[in-house]
């Protein structure tokens, strides 16, 4: 039972408060928990009950919760000033912070343009890569590629290069045309080999048309974790390339770890020319995103001033200082704790528990790139679930009685912990995804 607080706490959030991507009405009818504090891997509610975070807080979480490390950087920083503009003006750790990133990032990417959440970051890419074509003389260049399926975020430029049913059928006046290249569940297989040919076909036809091709490098995460292989994408990558598209990357998802690189595109092996970052940047502490840009990008904007050909675009918390200082210091434990290292070790111990989570009924396929991890759910019998029975969403709220806090695309199950994970933490995050599985869709 919720302690008077808890209780007294959900009648404000029923009055007041609207939650993303919610029905309220089943808001509204349910028990809500409140999150009050952290301790390392764990999330701990209004009651005192402990979660595994199993999904990093929306896969943001790299390093824990309350690591002293970044609780430290942070409360020095606020020892100095929380914000101040970046709009005319600069500070010691943005320009350091952006050293950094362009140190780890993939070969070229040079320059860094700061906002504060994964839609920005990739708003701002496109705008970024369409101007940078105009400027340079290629003006029927108007096209953007992308892949089935995406996500880029929320956005009316990035629903545009999504492909999220549902906001289409909403926002769909609203948006920019894109041509949409058919993109696997799953790496490697027939299914891939079909969608690349395809993709390839819808590519050549645009022939000079094409002013960029956007991408969630090797793991299409809301898509329901769907995966390529680094073959697939270096095609595509190289054919767009080759017909003068600009290459964007959104790393906002893979990015900082996940898939057992710093970035998803080490192990494609092609640099993009824009790379978009966000949820890990800081961690997961704070709202930071930075896309990345090659000195040739940056040099079409550079002009007189009376030309007015510089970005037309900024966001008034753009480079916070808090966000930034935090962000160094979460690049530093990646070299102190040997963060990638001990990410590829849990990817392994994942890969065990997922062939045998794969045996249980109620899972029909499981999918994996480092720590991002897709589980579909079927019936018992093996046969498709209803949708809107929700069972995605029962099984997660199963998890939480047993510890864990678990987020479902769909009938998807998401598993996507903390690069701190310890491998104890990992099992006991598989049995009780297991568990709830079965509480769920009986054995
Ligand atoms: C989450 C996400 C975004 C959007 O980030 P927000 O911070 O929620 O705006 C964009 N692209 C990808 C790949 C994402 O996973």
């Amino acid at each position: 039972m919720p302690s008077d607080r808890t209780r007294a706490l959900a009648d404000l959030d029923k009055k007041h408060v609207w939650h993303p991507f919610t029905q309220q009405r089943l808001w509204e009818a349910s028990d809500p928990l409140f999150i009050e504090s952290g301790d390392g891997n764990y999330l701990i509610d209004t009651d005192g009950n402990r979660y595994l975070d199993g999904v990093s807080s929306l896969w943001t979480t790299v390093h824990g919760h309350r690591h002293p490390k970044l609780d430290a950087a942070i409360q020095n920083q606020l020892g100095k000033i929380a914000h101040s503009t970046f709009l005319g003006l600069s500070h010691p750790l943005a320009a350091e912070l952006a050293a950094r990133l362009t140190a780890v990032a993939p070969d070229g990417l040079t320059r860094v343009f700061y906002s504060d959440n994964g839609s920005t970051s990739t708003e701002i890419a496109v705008k970024m890569a369409f101007q940078a074509q105009q400027q340079r003389g290629e003006t029927q260049r108007t096209v953007f590629a992308t892949l089935r399926d995406a996500y880029h975020g929320d956005t009316i430029g990035a629903v545009s290069v999504g492909s999220i049913a549902l906001f289409h059928r909403v926002f769909g006046p609203l948006l920019f045309d894109t041509i949409s290249l058919p993109a696997p569940v799953t790496p490697g297989g027939e299914e891939e080999a079909a969608c690349l040919a395809e993709a390839m076909e819808l590519l050549e036809a645009q022939g000079d048309k094409l002013a960029g091709f956007i991408f969630e490098p090797l793991v299409q995460g809301a898509a329901g974790m769907k995966m390529h292989s680094e073959d697939f994408l270096r095609t595509l990558m190289t054919q767009a390339r080759s017909q003068g598209a600009l290459l964007i990357a959104d790393e906002v998802a893979t990015g900082f770890g996940r898939t057992g690189a710093m970035f998803s595109m080490e192990h494609v092996g092609l640099a993009p020319d824009l790379l978009c970052t966000a949820k890990g940047l800081s961690g997961g502490y704070l709202p930071l995103a930075a896309t990345l840009a090659t000195e040739s990008i940056y040099e079409a904007f550079l002009a007189a001033p009376e030309d007015a050909k510089q970005f037309f675009h900024g966001h008034t918390f753009t480079a916070n200082p808090l966000g930034c200082a935090v962000s160094i210091a979460s690049l530093d434990l990646f070299e102190e704790e040997g963060t990638l290292a001990h990410t590829r070790s849990l990817a392994d111990q994942l890969a065990h528990h997922l062939s045998r989570l794969e045996r249980q009924p109620g899972v029909r396929a499981t999918r994996q790139r480092g720590v991002m991890v897709g589980i579909d759910l079927c019936a018992a019998d093996g046969s498709d679930l209803d949708g809107a029975a929700l069972t995605g969403h029962k099984v997660a709220m199963a998890a939480r009685p047993l510890g864990a806090i678990l987020r479902p695309l769909g009938d998807t199950i998401v598993i996507n912990p903390p690069l701190s994970l310890t491998h104890d933490e990992l099992t006991d995050l598989l049995r009780i995804t297991s568990e709830a599985i079965a509480q769920v869709v009986p054995r």
